[in-house]
């Protein structure tokens, strides 16, 4: 095992947005600096990093000099380009570990990982046919969710299908790409773990997080999330296998649906993100350690806290484009904190800041 990050010493980050931003926040009150790797010059980490690399990530010189000046690379993103990671994880150790980008870029290999370690998903079957599309409409049944292997994100590269017959048009809509066909989960509620392990196979769960979106985007997670404690230790029994499955160094998100079976309540996982996650943002203003610093912990080899709530009740509000233009009615409420990204122009559908508020009591 790598001895640990002493101070003063940098961790890269690939990707230079906002989780980029709040990871270099948590690492400096540890001593460490944030060296961001970037193709925009405009990226909102920027303004708060020790250095930045700006450059492709197919641009081998600018990796190399990236690789130079840093102790670890962590990343910020799960679309790294498998030969970016694979050309820095020959100079520098990369955490997470690039081959579980290799299973969680493509949602077929994905579901197809967790249900080999025997944890309930939604029905899915591969669609990269129109033969295989029938095959699995047959399977799954209506209504069902077409989406693509990769690059899908906030709803993007997703239909609905609500009858058989609009299987074909939906799959065309999605240019005929190699897709998964899900069945509809009919939820009680969305709900979502972020857990963090560090290399000596020590895990830490934050608690359960109850998620609401709009559009296909994250609007409100709350916390306490309203589940039985049967359930939550459920969650995160499910998040710990998991990470523990990847050999996991960092912070994962895992998204997950909560469905009745009889009386009882289950957990169904959605998916899982390599990396800090939009529903663990409470955790800044509303725990005792944010998922920033237990990510920064485990990249850098430092041991992780134990994370526990503070007050009764958290709640964070993502501001999506023209809401951030409200942010500053935010700054007068009552145990608020108010989070702006800096980021340029607000466009309709992107995340600019988010503001949590903490209820006081326990
Ligand atoms: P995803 O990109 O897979 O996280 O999906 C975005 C959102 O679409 C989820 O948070 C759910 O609200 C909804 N969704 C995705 N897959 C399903 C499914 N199989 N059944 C019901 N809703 C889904």
């Amino acid at each position: 095992m790598p001895s640990p990050l002493k101070p003063g010493a940098t961790i890269g980050i690939l990707g230079g947005g906002q989780l980029a931003r709040m990871l270099a926040l948590a690492a400096a009150p540890l001593g460490l600096r944030c060296h961001v790797y970037t193709p925009e010059k405009d990226s909102c980490a920027l303004d708060v990093v020790h250095a930045d690399t700006i450059g492709d990530y197919e641009d081998e010189a600018a990796l190399a000099r990236f690789a130079e000046a840093v102790d670890v690379v962590t990343y910020e993103f799960e679309n790294v380009p498998a030969k970016t990671a694979a050309y820095l994880s020959k100079r520098r150790p990369v955490l997470p570990d690039p081959k579980v980008l290799e299973t969680t870029q493509d949602r077929l290999i994905e579901k197809n990982f967790i249900s080999a370690l025997k944890i309930a998903t939604a029905p899915y079957a591969p669609v990269h046919s129109a033969t295989q599309l029938a095959d699995g409409l047959a399977k799954v049944g209506v209504p069902a969710v077409l989406k693509t292997r990769t690059l899908g994100y906030d709803g993007k590269g997703q239909e609905k299908i609500a009858a058989s017959s609009e299987g074909l048009p939906a799959w065309r809509r999605l240019k005929q790409v190699p897709c998964i066909l899900e069945g509809f989960v009919n939820f009680q509620r969305e709900v979502s773990v972020i857990a963090a392990r560090s290399a000596d196979g020590h895990v830490e769960c934050f608690e359960v997080t109850e998620n609401e979106h709009r559009e296909h985007i994250l609007h409100i997670s709350r916390v306490p999330a309203k589940v039985t404690p049967a359930l939550e230790a459920e969650a995160r029994r499910v998040a710990t296998r998991i990470v523990t499955a990847f050999d996991y160094v960092g912070v994962m998100g895992i998204e997950m649906f909560v469905v009745k079976r009889g009386r009882e309540h289950h957990v169904l996982v959605n998916e899982v993100a390599p990396r800090v996650h939009n529903s663990g943002h409470w955790t800044i203003d509303g725990a005792t350690v944010s998922q920033f610093e237990q990510h920064i912990r485990a990249v850098a080899g430092l041991p992780l806290a134990k994370p526990k709530r503070l007050g009764a009740k958290v709640e964070m509000r993502n501001l999506i484009g023209d809401e951030i233009l409200s942010a500053g009615d935010y700054l007068t409420q009552p145990n608020t904190a108010v989070h702006i990204y800096g980021k340029g122009k607000p466009s309709p559908r992107r995340k600019m800041g988010h503001v949590t508020r903490v209820w006081p009591g326990k």
